[in-house]
């Protein structure tokens, strides 16, 4: 049963869906893919301008340096944009974390660029789900909140990051502070295309290994070289061996660069990979066995390997407090209409780092979209006003001592 004193808090979201996917339509049309930070920094100016409407104080946090490793081989600078913290009753003991971000998968290069409304209402372009229709979402939940009985009673702070589709380097620092700080943190990825929210999510790794060898003619002088490409293949044949080991742990051999011609022996190979486990246990034994393999797999004499990297997305499990606060959710759905159910997956995203800080968090709050990372992505309208009222209705439950706040998790 909907208690009777949220119901003028959530009717003030009706009629708001028009407004929610005008912005989101307009904000597709910014691009802001992660590297193009000039596109991500006007993202920031326009969610600075609509979050300070709705009663926040922001704030632009530098990125943290990343380094990434270039096809040469050399670890080097990355530019990212910053990130926007921004807090609405600072003083307040209980405190609620809302997250988002503001980057892409697009690039400005990419060739989808221009968002439109399709004959069948769906809204189409870039990240109109993933996550730019989550902000405007969760910018509605939060505004409608801080205007309603208990708008004073919880402190509400919202990070919008500038990294998330690379990976959040630039921004774990943030998120982890922030996170131990909060009491629950509610995260605006896309739901699934029938509604399903994300439940456990798999925990990631990325590493890059750097071959060396030895530059040469291979006519005249074959012997003297020492080929990287081929102390390569050795050191993933023998990486690739853990695969398979353990249930649920898989390691990708995804990028190889190497060589400059068919008649030079290669001096330079660089392999990335990439790794999920379902388990905390089993994502630190890959770390440990990628580790030793590297140091003990025989790749060639006068043949090197550099490694970098390592886990960057703990693991996030279906327990404590972030299953009470599912269960919160599905009865908040319940009194809404709304049937909530969720899923485990192998995708990780921001849910994964504030649940490593020890914060309970449902991270699939935003639309119900579909096609993401691709330019068929779309975003279901009539889904905004509804899960704008979800996000309401469980900070007010909340907020209002009728649901009982998640224990934090242990870490
Ligand atoms: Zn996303």
């Amino acid at each position: 049963m909907l208690p009777t004193e949220f119901q003028s808090a959530l009717s003030s979201l009706d009629g708001r869906q028009g407004a929610m996917t005008e912005r989101t339509l307009a904000w597709s049309a910014i691009n802001s893919g992660t590297s193009n930070t000039e596109g991500v920094r006007r993202m920031v100016g326009e969610a600075e301008v609509a979050f300070t409407e709705a009663g926040f104080k922001t704030e632009r946090v530098p990125p943290s340096p990343v380094t990434l490793v270039n096809s040469k081989g050399d670890e080097t600078p990355v530019e990212r944009a910053e990130s926007l913290l921004m807090s609405a009753n600072p003083g307040a003991n209980r405190r609620i974390l809302m997250t988002g971000h503001l980057d892409t998968v697009f690039p400005a290069s990419s060739h989808f660029q221009k968002p439109v409304t399709r004959g069948d209402g769906s809204l189409h372009g870039p990240g109109v789900a993933d996550m730019k229709g989550g902000i405007c979402v969760m910018l509605e939940a939060a505004r409608a909140f801080l205007r309603s009985d208990y708008g004073e009673s919880v402190g509400i702070d919202v990070i919008l990051n500038a990294d998330e589709e690379t990976g959040s380097h630039a921004s774990a620092d943030l998120l982890a502070s922030q996170a131990r700080k909060a009491d629950i943190g509610l995260v605006y990825e896309p739901a699934l295309p029938d509604g399903t929210l994300a439940g456990a999510r798999a925990g990631s790794g990325h590493y890059t290994f750097t071959v060396r060898g030895l530059a040469a003619h291979a006519g005249r002088e074959f012997d003297k070289g020492r080929n990287a490409i081929l102390g390569a293949a050795r050191l993933m044949l023998a990486v690739d061996e853990l695969n398979g080991v353990r249930d649920g742990a898989t390691i990708n051999m995804g990028v190889i660069e190497g060589g400059i011609a068919t008649n030079v022996v290669p001096d330079t190979c660089i392999v990335r990979i990439n790794v999920r486990a379902r388990r905390t246990e089993d994502l630190r034994w890959v770390d440990e066995e990628i580790r030793r393999v590297h140091l003990e797999a025989k790749i060639g004499e006068g043949i090197e390997a550099e490694l970098h990297g390592g886990i960057h997305r703990p693991v996030k499990e279906m327990k404590g407090g972030t299953e009470a606060l599912f269960n919160l959710v599905r009865s908040a759905g319940a009194d809404l209409g709304i049937g909530i159910d969720w899923a485990p997956t192998g995708g990780c995203c921001d849910g994964n780092n504030l649940a490593d800080a020890g914060l309970p968090n449902v991270d699939t709050l935003g639309v119900v979209g579909g096609k993401i990372h691709s330019d068929q992505e779309y975003a279901l309208p009539d889904s905004f006003e509804p899960r704008a009222k979800l996000s309401l209705l469980i900070m007010l439950l909340l907020a209002s001592g009728k649901a009982p706040w998640p224990e934090r998790l242990k870490v």
